[in-house]
């Protein structure tokens, strides 16, 4: 879905229009932000976000924007052209000046995904992955939710089905809103050119998006995009010559020395934009039970936790008792990060387990101790890995470690390497083993 490809940006909350839902959850989402990743040991940068005006018309457009953070309760600070450039020393010198939001940061969208599911485990929720809702119906006041083997019942159903969610609410026969596919490119940089912003840069935005930004991701690398492109497919997940020379025009003239050379990955994701413009976060109106959490474009990421935060009430009006669990464990046990411990660290951990001695991922340091850690939380597949690690997400984006990580991954699951995929069924990376392609084929 949306969440494994995004911005990753924790927005600050002065963005959105006053009266959304969007404005609603984003800014109480912003402030959950530092103690969920705390809790949940994900990287989480509270890096800061700058709105820049290129000109001085702008830069009143911007003082509105500070105007309507503040409020709201946002802490904002309006800085003047040279305290701008004394921050960022290598934006366009020709700027007016800017909007500095200190709470906004980056995470990485994935790995918090991945922490959130393991930490629901720890305190007893069960989840069932490749398992596509086919058929959902209501019969004497029960919900059914069918999949390719399964018949669910349920009480209550929580809709959060993304860019599907408008399919999965009429199959319950709720047909009054619909998702349209908006998509993003992004374009992220190697780690050589990590310094050269510390903030999010955004200019002052557009009618539909946000414009095109300049991200230091929680990961270091530096990405720049997205586009806003109204889409056909759900599942347009191509990037385009078209759409990159948009975004560098626009980064570029946030970030004049960016060189494309440096660019070692692209994608694209899809927004969920409602026809509302807005956030769908209510109870159906006509499925008594059925919470639809839908049209949640950007800033999703970043209401996520408030909107999770809200969704009790909602069930509560519908009927449900709950009370709060008193052994709930906020907490997950933490990830060991190799390359961030100090060498003592490192030579005490690899004494202890030689499989944090032995480099995977050279790009990004990954050891096999940490991918196995990875399949024990719960990875199950290579972007499984890549998300939770970062194996395979460095320069040559897997070309050496992913023959390794597969092996891995076979040993640890007990499969065959021929049944390791990329992201579930229909995405294995080996078809046949040659030894065992000779004997069957060649001997025969
Ligand atoms: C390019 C881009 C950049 C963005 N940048 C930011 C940003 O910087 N900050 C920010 O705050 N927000 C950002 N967003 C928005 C953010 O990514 C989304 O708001 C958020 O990820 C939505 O999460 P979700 O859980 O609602 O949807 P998703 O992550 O799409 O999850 C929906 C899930 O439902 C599953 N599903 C669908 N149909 C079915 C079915 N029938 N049966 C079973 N499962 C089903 C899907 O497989 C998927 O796993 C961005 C979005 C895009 C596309």
């Amino acid at each position: 879905g949306s969440t494994k490809a995004n911005s990753g940006i924790v927005h600050g909350g002065f963005h959105e229009e006053p009266g959304t839902l969007k404005a609603k959850y984003c800014f109480p989402g912003n402030q959950m932000y530092p103690q969920m990743c705390k809790e949940l040991d994900v990287c989480f940068e509270q890096n800061g976000i700058l709105m820049v005006a290129r000109t001085p018309e702008e830069m009143e457009t911007v003082k509105e924007y500070y105007q309507r953070g503040i409020d709201r309760g946002v802490n904002l600070r309006l800085l003047s052209k040279e305290e701008v450039l004394a921050q960022e020393p290598n934006l366009d010198p020709g700027i007016a000046g800017a909007l500095f939001a200190p709470e906004g940061g980056s995470v990485m969208p994935f790995e918090l995904a991945a922490a959130l599911m393991e930490n629901a485990v720890q305190n007893g929720a069960n989840y069932l992955t490749n398992t596509q809702i086919q058929r959902a119906w209501t019969e004497n006041g029960e919900k059914f939710l069918e999949t390719e083997e399964l018949v669910i019942q349920a009480d209550y159903v929580i809709n959060a089905a993304g860019l599907f969610s408008d399919d999965l609410a009429r199959m319950f026969g709720d047909d009054y809103f619909s998702i349209h596919p908006r998509k993003g490119e992004e374009y992220i940089f190697d780690l050589s050119v990590k310094n050269m912003v510390k903030s999010t840069i955004f200019p002052v935005p557009g009618k539909i998006s946000k414009g095109i930004l300049v991200i230091p991701t929680a990961a270091g690398n530096l990405m720049m995009g997205p586009t806003g492109d109204d889409v056909l497919e759900k599942e347009d997940l191509s990037t385009s010559q078209y759409g990159f020379e948009r975004i560098f025009e626009g980064a570029k003239s946030l970030v004049p020395s960016l060189d494309p050379r440096k660019i070692i990955a692209q994608f694209a994701g899809v927004r969920a934009a409602s026809d509302r413009g807005d956030f769908i976060v209510e109870l159906s109106p006509n499925v008594p039970g059925l919470v639809h959490l839908a049209g949640i474009e950007s800033p999703g990421l970043t209401a996520a936790p408030a909107i999770a935060a809200d969704v009790p009430r909602l069930l509560r009006e519908a009927g449900l008792a709950l009370e709060l669990k008193g052994n709930f464990e906020p907490r997950r046990r933490p990830v060991i990060r190799f390359n961030t411990l100090s060498r003592a660290e490192q030579d005490a951990l690899v004494k202890e387990d030689p499989s944090y001695g032995r480099i995977i991922c050279r790009c990004e340091s990954i050891t096999e101790g940490e991918i196995v850690d990875a399949v024990h939380r719960g990875a199950r597949t290579l972007d499984g890995i890549k998300f939770r690690t970062r194996a395979g997400a460095g320069r040559c984006q897997g070309g050496f470690c992913q023959p390794l990580i597969t092996q891995i991954l076979s040993r640890e699951l007990d499969i065959p390497v021929t049944k390791v995929s990329k992201r579930g069924p229909g995405s294995e990376q080996v078809k046949y083993v040659a030894k065992e392609l000779y004997e069957s084929e060649v001997q025969a």
